[in-house]
C-alpha cells in the first residue's frame, strides 16, 4: 500500500496513478494508528500556525522554496531524509542558515510496517546521525514516512529523544495539483495552531515536480497576514522545551 494518509505515495511509478488518492480504508488505518500512537497534531501558541515541508532537502526544489519564504517573511520546519540529504549535504545547513527548523523524516521513505523492530530504530538513528554531521543539531521532531508509526518506531522514538509529529491541514501536493489548489486546501483549515503538511520534493510521490508547493507559497502568506497568524517555525508554535 502506498500513503494510509495520502501525505505522500510511493515512487514506485507502476504504482502511482492507482495509489494518488488514499483510499478510504487507508484513512481509517491512519485514524486508528494516530490513536494508539499519539503525536502532536496542532500548536498552541497563540496567532501562529506552521508550515512543514517533507521529504527534501531536493536541489531541484529546496532553493526556490527558501527564496520564496524568504521573500514572504516566513519560517517554516523542514522534515528531512537522510538519503536527500547525502545527495546535497550542504541543502539542510543551508535551510537552518536561511532561519529555519530542521527535524526528521527517517532515513529512507519506507513505511514502518514493512520492516523489521531493529531496522526502524536503524533509519531513525541513521537519519539522526546524517542530519547531526549536515546540521551539528539534534532535532526535536520526527515525523513518519506516510505518517504512520509502528510498535518499534514510536519507542524508537522515544529512545532517541524525538518528538513525534503529525499534521493538521494539508496541501494534498503529493498529486499533481496547481499552486492555486494546493493553497486553496491549505487556505481552507489555516487557522491559529495548525500544523499544515507540505512537500520540497517529487522523489516519493506521484507528481513530477513540486514547483507548485513553491509556487503556492506567496497565496498562503497573504492569505495568513489577512487572517493575523504568524507563520512561524514548530518549535516557535508551540513554545520551548
Ligand atoms: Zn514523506
Amino acid at each position: 500500500m502506498s500513503c494510509a494518509s495520502g501525505c505522500c505515495a510511493r515512487g514506485s511509478a507502476a504504482r502511482r496513478a492507482s495509489e494518488a488518492v488514499p483510499s478510504f480504508q487507508q484513512q481509517l488505518k491512519t485514524v486508528e494508528r494516530w490513536q494508539r500512537f499519539p503525536a502532536r497534531e496542532r500548536g498552541d501558541a497563540p496567532g501562529r500556525a506552521v508550515l512543514t515541508f517533507d521529504d527534501g532537502p531536493d536541489p531541484d526544489v529546496t532553493p526556490a522554496l527558501l527564496d520564496a519564504l524568504e521573500a514572504e517573511g516566513v519560517r517554516a520546519t523542514f522534515f528531512l531524509l537522510g538519503e536527500q540529504m547525502m545527495r546535497v549535504p550542504s541543502l539542510a545547513g543551508e535551510i537552518r542558515r536561511r532561519g529555519h527548523e530542521v527535524a526528521l523524516h527517517g532515513y529512507e521513505h519506507v513505511e514502518h510496517d514493512q520492516l523489521w523492530p531493529g531496522q526502524t530504530r536503524d533509519d531513525l538513528a541513521r537519519g539522526l546521525g546524517t542530519l547531526q554531521a549536515s546540521t551539528g543539531i539534534s532535532p526535536r521532531w520526527y515525523r513518519p514516512p506516510y505518517g504512520l508509526l509502528s510498535e518499534a518506531s514510536f519507542k524508537a522514538c522515544s529512545d532517541l529523544g524525538f518528538e513525534p509529529v503529525y499534521w493538521s491541514a494539508w496541501g494534498c501536493d503529493w498529486e499533481t495539483v496547481s499552486a492555486e489548489r494546493i493553497a486553496e486546501l491549505v487556505e481552507r483549515d489555516l487557522a491559529e495552531g495548525e500544523i499544515v503538511l507540505l512537500h520540497d520534493s517529487a522523489r516519493y510521490a506521484p507528481r513530477e515536480d513540486a514547483t507548485p508547493t513553491v509556487e503556492a507559497i506567496p497565496l498562503i502568506a497573504a492569505r495568513a497576514r489577512e487572517r493575523g497568524i504568524a507563520l512561524v517555525t514548530l518549535s516557535e508554535a508551540v513554545g520551548e522545551r
